[in-house]
Formats: C-alpha cells, sequence, structure tokens
C-alpha cells in the first residue's frame, strides 16, 4: 500500500494574511516524525559538497527565519547580529565621498554611525526634517542613499516614504527605511518603491527583550546578493540560538502588536488631559507613545523612578511596559526636549498600566 500523499505547507506568498504568514512562514514541510519548528542548527562548518559549506555562509535556522520575516515584509531577508550591524552594512554600499541624507531625529546609534562615517572622510551627511517634503526631496538630488525612519526615533514624525522614494530615485539614489517602529504589520515600504527594509529585530519582531539581532530586507536580487556578501565578509552574523529565539517571537507578532497598539491608544487619550503633561506625541499607529512634561528634565527624571509596573530601561518593543527620558543620552539631539519621556506599551492588562504610570504622573502635580 502507498503512503498517503504528505501535504506540504502553503506558500506564504500567495493569498494568505499577515497574521497566518507571521504562523506559518519559514516552516519545515510536513513530514511524519519532524519537528514543526526548525531546530536550532549549531554548526561551524558542514561536510563540504554541498551549498552551506561553512557557518559565516549560512545556516537553516537562519533561513527559516529570513524566510518569515522576509515573506512579512515582502522581500528577501538577511538576518544580522543586532541592528546596527545591519545598519552599518548597508551604510557600506554608499561610495567613497557619497551623500547619505537622513532624518535628525533618527536612532542614536544610526546618527552615530553617519557622524563617525562623515568624521573619517567616508560619505557626506545631510540630516533633515523629514515631515517637511519639498526640502527632503531637495536634498535627494545629489544623493547617493536616502536614510529614513517613519515614525522617527523619539519624536515619532512621519515621512511620505512614496513621495520621498520617488524624488530619491529620480535622483538615482537607494532609498533604506528603518522598519523597526511599524514593523511590516503596521507598514511595508518596499510597496511604496522602498529599496531595502532595516530592521532591529531585538525589538518588535523578537519582541521578549531578551535577545540582540538585527535584519535587511530588499525585493531586489542584486542587492540582497551584494548585501549578503557583505554579511560573509564583514562577518556580522547572528548565532543560530538567537535567530532561534527571534523566530519563536516574531511567530506572536501581530498579537503582540495588535494588544499593545490598542494599549498605547487607550493610554494617549488619557495622557491627552493629563495636567503633569505638555505634549503627548503619537503617530496614530504602533505602540510608541513620547510625553512631554510640563515640569521638564526633573519632571522626567521623577517620572522613570515613580513607577512600579513600567520599567525604567531603554531600548523598546518588549512585552513589557518601559520608558525612558531619552536625552539622558549626550548622543540624543538637542532638538528633542529635556522633558520627553518615551514610552514604550506592552501588552500588560491597560488598566493596571494608566493606575502605575497615572500616580507616578499625578505625584508630578501635587507631591506628597
Ligand atoms: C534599537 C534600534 C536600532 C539598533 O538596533 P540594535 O539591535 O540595538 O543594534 C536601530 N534602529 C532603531 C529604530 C532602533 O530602535
Amino acid at each position: 500500500m502507498s503512503e498517503p500523499a504528505v501535504p506540504s505547507p502553503p506558500s506564504p506568498s500567495g493569498q494568505l494574511r499577515p497574521a497566518t504568514v507571521a504562523v506559518i512562514a519559514g516552516r519545515p514541510a510536513h513530514v511524519p516524525d519532524e519537528p514543526l519548528n526548525v531546530p536550532i542548527t549549531m554548526a561551524a562548518t558542514y561536510v563540504a559538497g554541498g551549498d552551506l559549506e561553512y557557518g559565516r555562509y549560512a545556516n537553516p535556522t537562519w533561513t527559516a527565519f529570513e524566510d518569515a520575516l522576509g515573506a512579512l515584509e515582502g522581500g528577501r531577508c538577511l538576518a544580522f547580529a543586532s541592528g546596527l550591524a545591519a545598519v552599518s552594512t548597508v551604510l557600506d554600499l554608499v561610495a567613497q565621498g557619497g551623500k547619505v541624507v537622513a532624518p535628525a531625529h533618527s536612532y542614536t546609534g544610526t546618527l552615530l554611525q553617519l557622524a563617525d562615517l562623515e568624521a573619517r572622510g567616508r560619505i557626506v551627511t545631510q540630516l533633515v526634517d523629514i515631515t517637511d517634503t519639498a526640502a527632503v526631496a531637495a536634498a535627494c538630488e545629489d544623493a547617493a542613499l536616502v536614510w529614513f525612519e517613519s515614525p522617527t526615533n523619539p519624536a515619532l514624525e512621519l515621512a511620505d516614504i512614496p513621495a520621498i522614494t520617488a524624488a530619491a530615485h529620480a535622483a538615482g539614489a537607494y532609498v533604506v527605511v528603518d522598519n523597526t517602529f511599524a514593523t511590516p504589520l503596521l507598514q511595508r515600504p518596499l510597496a511604496d518603491g522602498v529599496d531595502v527594509v532595516v530592521h532591529s529585530a531585538t525589538k518588535y519582531i523578537s519582541g521578549h527583550s531578551d535577545v540582540l539581532m538585527g535584519a535587511v530586507v530588499t525585493s531586489d536580487d542584486d542587492l540582497h546578493a551584494v548585501l549578503k556578501g557583505r554579511r560573509e565578509l564583514l562577518g556580522a552574523i547572528p548565532g543560530s540560538f538567537e535567530t532561534w529565539l527571534a523566530l519563536r517571537g516574531l511567530r506572536t507578532l501581530h498579537v503582540r502588536v495588535e494588544r499593545a497598539q490598542a494599549n498605547a491608544a487607550e493610554l494617549v487619550s488619557r495622557l491627552r488631559t493629563h495636567g503633569a503633561v505638555s505634549e503627548v506625541r503619537y503617530p496614530g499607529f504602533g505602540a510608541i507613545v513620547s510625553v512631554v512634561l510640563a515640569g521638564g528634565a526633573i519632571a522626567a527624571d521623577l517620572l522613570t523612578h515613580q513607577t512600579r509596573l513600567w520599567v525604567h530601561a531603554t531600548s523598546l518593543g518588549g512585552v513589557e511596559s518601559t520608558l525612558e527620558r531619552r536625552r539622558r543620552w549626550k548622543a540624543e539631539p538637542t532638538t528633542i526636549p529635556e522633558g520627553l519621556v518615551r514610552l514604550s506599551v506592552g501588552i500588560e492588562d491597560v488598566d493596571d498600566l494608566w493606575a502605575d504610570l497615572g500616580q507616578a504622573l499625578d505625584r508630578l502635580v501635587d507631591p506628597v
């Protein structure tokens, strides 16, 4: 008697919706007695004669993660050791002396890399207000690469991605979007013609504040080959255990983002009416909220020390709610208010989150 045919998993690139893709993409074929998940492959080298050869070139655990994130973003993904490893590999595409346009309010590590490259004469950088589309388009004219975040960190400004992409392409520049804040569930820049998407997978993709990883996604096969070559040469590869953890986190991305976003929207409406808060910045989606406190830096520092549930910590995108006064970092641009506190809203019960944040804010208005 012949074996019944083993159904193969559906292709994630078909008509499936993002929540399904997050769960099924990058899985092994459905074979009896085989695990549902890709195992952690611990290998520095492989028996010669096949496709993998050496651990810096390829790893089956990376491939599973890359298939899943690539399917969500709509391109081909490469995993990196950290978000900044991905950033530096992409910035390395710029030829000697080329110009990079980037938002003045970018992630500080990206700004520091740009400043470092410029100080060493590698590139020229022009920082722009990403909300001023006409000024950004003008800056693109002699650019080699246009880099942006939207929403920006921590100002939460939004860019007109299709318009800026068109202007950059007209000038022959690459366009890169750091999609860490939005995730592929809320924004898919490749569909707007962007060349490369970068992620700090440390944040929402892995989602549990226990792993550092990065990723690059592109729908251009030539760029993919170049970036893969740079990863092999520069060696910014992730560990297979980290990659497995990030993939495990990615399986619940849609559920976490949905819950965190709902919590954020509710907290925004409560924060807007609180007397200790002079400004609430929220782009209308996602789960990062910035509040500017009426009492400036002192009030902001007090707030970060007077919450119990909310953890005072840098980073973002985990299941747990965290908060931080961004100007405590020397590298943060001085155009970010001293009293700005960035909230990374997690997936806890929103009333518990508000009770804790609310009591800490109340004490700023009426200290006891
Ligand atoms: C954290 C972060 C990075 C850097 O990623 P690491 O994983 O910490 O190296 C880059 N971009 C944004 C928007 C980030 O939030």
